[in-house]
């Protein structure tokens, strides 16, 4: 798409801090993180918001969640479990969808954040 900064960044016209690459999704550091680890995750094919998925994204949507672990166990950030069953680590998802959900950037994006707290703005 024509002036989606999204779009320039999966065409490499826009330098990014590319953390994952396939096919169908990119992985890339937030430029302006919130948390110590602030990673977002796209489709390489242009859809502006959730709002617009249908059934038909599906598949893309559960790329884009199932790779969220895997970031995260390469960003140090996944979820441990001790030898007494207690968890430590972890991360949050969050899609921003429309104004009112936030969304500032209109190419479908899901962000991973992690890392020692406080994060900025998220609960
Ligand atoms: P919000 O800014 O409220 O989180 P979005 O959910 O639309 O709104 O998130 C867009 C995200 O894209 C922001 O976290 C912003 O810092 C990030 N961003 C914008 N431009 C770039 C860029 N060129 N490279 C990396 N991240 C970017």
């Amino acid at each position: 798409m024509d002036n989606c900064i999204f779009c320039k960044i999966i065409a490499k016209q826009i330098p990014a801090s590319v953390v994952y690459e396939d096919d169908e999704l990119l992985a890339f550091k937030d430029i302006n993180p919130a948390a110590p680890v602030h990673l977002l995750v796209i489709p390489k094919q242009h859809v502006a918001t959730l709002s617009d998925c249908t059934d038909v994204h599906a598949p893309v949507l559960g790329k884009m969640l199932a790779l969220a672990p895997k970031l995260a166990a390469e960003h140090g950030i996944a979820v441990k479990t001790g030898p007494d069953g207690q968890r430590s680590g972890g991360y949050k998802t969050l899609f921003n969808v429309g104004p009112d959900g936030g969304q500032e950037v209109y190419h479908l994006h899901l962000h991973v954040y992690g890392g020692p707290r406080p994060w900025r703005g998220l609960g």
